[in-house]
């Protein structure tokens, strides 16, 4: 199924992001992860691919085939084209067929620190157009509520959704946020720049402070008071910041949701009891809105 069309029927498309495990990790944690996932009923998984990985050396795919093939359930397959050449890329997109996978995340990929570029691809854009142009898929790209970190403002960042959107994208998925009032800002903006692709809200509950430092050095996501509050408070108590790090990402969820927003993307980094305790809180709303929508 393509995932474009989920949003023609549905209020609000909810899903999951996980990862590869490590090469030496046990697979079978993964197993065990994805028979929890299915009990949860998310509409797809995305699969992510690994920063600096090759076509060959990246267990995206085999990741995304038994979301799909093994426990049905739709998967999204993340590409990044600015370590691959154009061969790489036919590559992975003929295996992803092979495989039954009808959905990609078209992504330009972090460059590397040394800065060699060796793709022949260097924005999102192109690989969207490249893959669109050659082989029937459905093409996701990523979008950023409080701008790109290498171009922060909103400016910029609705001139690459629009090149984005012209070059085949059907939808979005947002970097994650903490401050919704942010993405109401940046959903305006959009909205008056005439970009009309449905986006998803990305939300990683955060469940521990380390994390969240690395999250913020990499995304550049600001923090609203509230938040910090919560991290001062609990900062030695893990248990206490997991469950306030739910707590705030399940009601940054129910207020985009009555606020009208296409889809939710929640970021689990492969921990199944995260994704339990963010399902159960919203299942209510979410089948209320979705009804409400059917009729
Ligand atoms: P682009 O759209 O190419 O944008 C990158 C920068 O270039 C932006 O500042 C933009 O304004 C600018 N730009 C874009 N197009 C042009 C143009 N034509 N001319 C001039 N400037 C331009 N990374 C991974 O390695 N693996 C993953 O699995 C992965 N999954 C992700 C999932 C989501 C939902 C998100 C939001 C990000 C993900 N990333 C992943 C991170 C992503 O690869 C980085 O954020 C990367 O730096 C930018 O990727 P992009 O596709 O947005 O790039």
């Amino acid at each position: 199924m393509k995932i474009k069309d989920l949003f023609q029927n549905k209020k609000v498309v909810f899903s999951f992001e996980i990862f590869p495990p490590k090469v030496n990790s046990s697979i079978q944690t993964i197993y065990n992860t994805l028979e929890e996932l299915k009990g949860l009923n998310p509409d797809y998984i995305s699969v992510t691919y690994g920063a600096g990985g090759s076509v060959k050396n990246n267990n995206t795919i085999e990741l995304s085939s038994l979301v799909k093939n093994k426990y049905g359930i739709e998967s999204v397959a993340h590409l990044t084209c600015i370590g691959s050449s154009k061969n790489d890329i036919t590559y992975y997109l003929n295996e992803l067929k092979k495989n039954n996978i009808e959905n990609i995340l078209a992504l330009r990929g972090d460059i590397p620190k040394d800065k060699q570029v060796i793709g022949e691809l260097v924005h999102a854009n192109q690989l969207i157009k490249h893959i669109s142009d050659n082989v029937d898929f459905n093409i996701a790209a990523a979008c950023y509520p409080e701008g790109h970190i290498e171009h922060k403002g909103l400016y910029r960042e609705i001139e690459s959704m629009k090149r984005k959107e012209e070059a085949g994208a059907s939808y979005f998925i947002s970097q994650l946020f903490f401050d919704n009032n942010l993405y109401y800002n940046f959903q305006e903006e959009v909205c008056a720049a005439n970009v009309r692709l449905p986006i998803q809200a990305g939300i990683m509950p955060v469940t521990n402070k380390k994390q969240i430092e690395r999250i913020i050095s990499l995304s550049g996501a600001s923090l609203p008071d509230k938040f910090k509050r919560i991290m001062e408070r609990y900062e030695h108590n893990p248990e206490a910041l997991r469950d306030a790090g739910i707590a705030y990402a399940v009601e940054q969820i129910v207020d985009l949701i009555s606020t009208g927003v296409d889809g939710i993307h929640v970021y689990i980094m492969n921990n199944a009891y995260l994704a339990k305790k963010i399902s159960s809180s919203i299942e209510n709303i979410l089948s209320t809105v979705n009804k409400i929508e059917l009729v």
